[in-house]
């Protein structure tokens, strides 16, 4: 009897012609992340992938990358044996003895045309035989087929079975770059690093692009937390890039030449903007945000779609109809929770006006934009940014600084109407602390 792990993934996209794509990325977004360690064979058989592995006590560590894979919906931890009845109860009483449960179920799967047996058949003959063996240790045993304590899995397939008791769900979506690219515009909180993970769950690959102001020499940079949470999104994705751009100068001519209730939309449109060439340089097909619908005064209905307004991009909000309770589930389930705890400096809050616009139109933003020079502040903006990019191999991430090549062309080609932005002092800061979105300050709270 080998130990194997049973892969199985999502059907819904197996349908029609696609199926095959599908399934080689899955293969290879399989075999990348298992890398470094001892595999003895993939096996694609019969709608499942059954892994070898070449030493067992690599098993839960294989298990805990699997689980990083896009497209698998489960994986069962199984006893491979042949397809014969006896070698399938014999498994099968050996792994339930083990759990020795009070009340179990049988469900079997069978894809083997000269097995002989049908799957309830099989259900009933395993399930007796299991029965006995379990009652003559202890009389307390039931079979109970809607909620059972355990389920022993059978799976048949030509030639072979598989029996299991212990099985984990997989990370579910679509394999990892199905999809096409997206830009996540990454701020560094807890939102955003939800949004890119759901948009890479669904096949997308996401560049991070975030804005960053320089800290105060108090408090951490948002750089760094923006670093550590690519960090921790690429090995689903396998490699990452992160564009770095400074905001400072976008910042400052706002708060000197716009309305103050308008800031935080105009940055916000400026950013999308820079975004927007970000995303052509890279061939992206939209950008991602992690806005949820009235969290604060700038994602209402009203000013979300006035900020979206003559954007050419469609804008991906994963969390539009999220509360910040379900964001910070996924969240801590996905490794960034702790991430976004920490201190930093974000851009955003230290000119927050005191009384922001709810209920924005486009044609408001357009006027209060009117003396921005926007072209300018985009190029100058473009060309101070920076690019770290990120690998997953063998288990293990690496970093490296990069040239924005993609971006540098694009800016190259661009005309460029306006060089020269006058740096203007800054006038009535408002400091961010107590001017964040009490939301976002009561989600904080609770970090250790
Ligand atoms: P998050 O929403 O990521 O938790 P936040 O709550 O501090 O961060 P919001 O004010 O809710 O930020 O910003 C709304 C969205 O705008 C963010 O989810 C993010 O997509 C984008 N954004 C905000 N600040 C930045 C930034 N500094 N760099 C990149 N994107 C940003
Ligand atoms: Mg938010």
């Amino acid at each position: 009897m080998n130990r194997v792990l049973i892969l199985h993934y999502h059907e819904i996209w197996l349908k029609g012609g696609n199926r095959r794509y599908f399934l080689s990325r899955l293969v290879t977004a399989v075999k990348r992340e298992l890398q470094g360690l001892p595999v003895k064979s993939l096996e694609h058989v019969w709608e499942r992938l059954i892994l070898s592995p070449q030493d067992e006590a690599a098993g839960p560590q294989m298990l805990e990358r699997l689980g990083r894979v896009f497209g698998i919906a489960y994986i069962g931890m199984a006893l491979e044996v042949g397809a014969d009845l006896g070698e399938l109860i014999r498994a099968a009483r050996e792994l339930m003895i083990e759990k020795s449960p009070r009340s179990f179920a049988v469900r079997a799967k069978i894809a083997a045309s000269d097995f002989g047996w049908n799957s309830m058949q099989l259900e009933r003959e395993m399930g007796r035989e299991i029965l006995n063996a379990l009652q003559a240790r202890s009389e307390r045993v039931r079979v109970n087929l809607s909620e059972p304590e355990i389920t022993c899995w059978v799976e048949v397939i030509p030639g072979r079975g598989f029996v299991y008791v212990d099985r984990i769900s997989g990370a579910g979506g679509l394999p990892a770059a199905t999809a096409g690219r997206v830009v996540t515009l990454l701020s560094g909180g807890f939102d955003s690093a939800v949004a890119a993970y759901k948009m890479m769950r669904r096949g997308a690959h996401s560049i991070f692009l975030h804005f960053h102001a320089t800290p105060s020499p108090s408090r951490g940079s948002s750089v760094q937390v923006a670093e550590e949470i690519v960090r921790a999104l690429t090995p689903w994705q396998f490699t990452s890039r992160l564009y770095l751009i400074p905001f400072d100068l976008a910042q400052r001519q706002i708060v000197a030449h716009a309305p103050e209730s308008y800031r935080v939309l105009l940055y916000r449109r400026l950013m999308a903007r820079m975004a927007r060439e970000v995303a052509r340089a890279e061939m992206a097909l939209g950008l991602v945000t992690g806005d949820s619908v009235s969290q604060v005064a700038s994602q209402t209905l009203h000013n979300l779609a006035a900020v979206d307004s003559g954007m050419d991009l469609p804008v991906y909000r994963p969390l539009a109809g999220d509360d910040k309770e379900e964001v910070l589930r996924w969240a801590r389930r996905i490794g960034t929770y702790s991430i976004s705890c920490q201190p930093f400096e974000d851009c955003c809050p230290r000119f927050l006006p005191r009384s922001p616009i709810i209920f924005a139109k486009a044609e408001d933003l357009i006027r209060a934009e009117a003396r921005l020079d926007i072209e300018g502040l985009i190029t100058q903006s473009l060309e101070a940014a920076g690019v770290v990019e990120f690998s997953y191999e063998s288990g293990q991430v690496e970093r490296r600084e990069a040239v924005p090549r993609r971006l540098k062309r694009l800016l190259a080609r661009r005309e460029t109407t306006q060089r020269t932005i006058a740096s203007h002092p800054l006038e009535g800061e408002v400091t961010g602390e107590s001017r964040r979105a009490p939301v976002a300050a009561d989600a904080k709270a609770d970090c250790p």
